[in-house]
């Protein structure tokens, strides 16, 4: 191929989305991916967890793409019989300190326009969740869990069908502006170097996201988007049956993360995690000299678990604009003609809420086309 349409970097989450969603009407439309498969990098190592838009400032794009992105992906999984199901979750506090934060959680929540949010009676929490303990719990109906496979599967498929082309194994090196549209150059499995045109770029590529657009020629630096990597763990409680706990259960969210939390997932396991440390390499391990913080952290409001309780079980990596000390940092997604970059969309630090936002991402990246 010498010449095609749209380029989509990256077949995590949000580029097959946007595939599926841009090939109901476009065509000549090719996903360029580094690994073997879709979904290898954060789409494939998270909560699965369907965010109901709780804690990101109104009018962020995080809280717009969370409350919308929330709808559109309940309403794609049941037209998809895809698994999932609409938990509820359960935000709890400990102690004086921790009420007032999830008061304020709530306050900022109902001004960004999240619904189906109240306080629990102790009675109402005990019926929901009798292994839970907490001073004040406040209780999010909309909140769900996934299976983000068959999700992804089910993007790739529709995107196949309405005639997306898939390049695995490739990862792109360079890129370099022309009159009109972008040069791609690509390193294919035996080394070789191969250059097609473009008219459209869209860069969803997560964790090298600033590096792809930086290829291009953006100053990653001057434009603010340099990516800054944290890692977050997690331990899977080995003999789930001994708790009673069917919904996720959360600590007040921190600034940089949303704290040590319970999921439940669909095959009737229990995670706990992630934690958040930044780091500058890509590293899935999972240390277990943590599993104490685990334990101490979430036995605060599950007394019954204990360390034997917990194995370690994997990781993921967030991609960042928030540097370390900064209270919040949105998405950016946009069309960079003002940088003199036209038809490049960047998609960069799409961290949580990513996956639930990403059938409204793939909206929005059509509104620039
Ligand atoms: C620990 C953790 C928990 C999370 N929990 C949740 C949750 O419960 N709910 C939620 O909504 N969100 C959650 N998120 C966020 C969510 O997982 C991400 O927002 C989402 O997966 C990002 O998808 P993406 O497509 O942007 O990136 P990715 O999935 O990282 O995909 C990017 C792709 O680009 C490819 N790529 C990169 N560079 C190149 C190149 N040069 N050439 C070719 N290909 C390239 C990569 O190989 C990769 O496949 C969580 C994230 C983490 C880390």
């Amino acid at each position: 191929m010498e010449k095609t349409n749209i380029t989509i970097i990256g077949a995590g989450v949000c580029g097959l989305a946007i595939g599926a969603y841009l090939s109901r009407e476009y065509r000549d439309i090719l996903v360029v991916e580094q690994h073997d498969a879709f979904g290898r990098e954060t789409s494939s190592r998270n909560s699965e967890v369907i965010h109901a838009g709780l804690y990101y400032p109104k009018d962020s794009l995080k809280a717009k793409l969370c409350i919308q992105g929330k709808d559109l992906l309940y309403a794609f999984c049941a037209e998809h019989a895809i698994p999932h199901k609409k938990t509820g979750k359960i935000l709890v506090a400990c102690n004086h300190e921790e009420a007032a934060k999830i008061h304020a959680i709530q306050k900022n929540a109902l001004e960004s326009g999240v619904t189906r949010l109240h306080f629990l009676s102790q009675k109402e929490l005990q019926h929901l969740e009798p292994d839970i303990r907490a001073q004040e719990a406040l209780w999010s109906e909309d909140t769900g869990i996934l299976d983000s496979h068959q999700f992804m599967k089910t993007l790739y498929e529709n995107a196949k069908r309405q005639g997306t082309e898939f390049a695995f194994n490739v990862e792109v090196v360079e890129i370099s502006k022309k009159n009109t549209g972008y040069r791609i150059t690509v390193k294919e499995p035996d080394g070789d170097l191969f250059s097609f045109e473009t008219s459209i770029v869209i860069n969803a590529a997560g964790l090298r996201a600033d590096r792809v657009a930086a290829m291009a020629g953006f100053d990653i630096a001057a434009c603010g988007y340099k990516l800054h990597w944290s890692k977050g763990q997690y331990f899977r409680i080995s003999h789930p049956q001994k708790f009673n706990i069917t919904h996720p259960v959360y600590p007040p969210a921190s600034k940089t993360d949303l704290g040590i939390h319970i999921t439940p997932d669909l095959a009737g396991g229990l995670r706990l995690g992630p934690d958040a440390h930044y780091t500058e390499d890509i590293d899935y391990s999972v240390d277990e000299n943590d599993k104490k913080i685990f334990c101490d952290s979430v036995s605060r409001f599950l007394p019954r678990l204990t360390l034997e309780d917990l194995v370690p079980d994997t990781a993921g990596m967030r991609a960042k604009l928030q540097a370390p000390g900064v209270d919040f940092s949105d998405f950016v997604i946009q069309e960079e003609s003002k940088k003199g970059f036209k038809d490049f969309i960047n998609l960069i630090g799409i961290e949580s809420p990513g996956l639930t936002s990403s059938l409204a991402i793939a909206r929005l990246v059509r509104t620039f086309l």
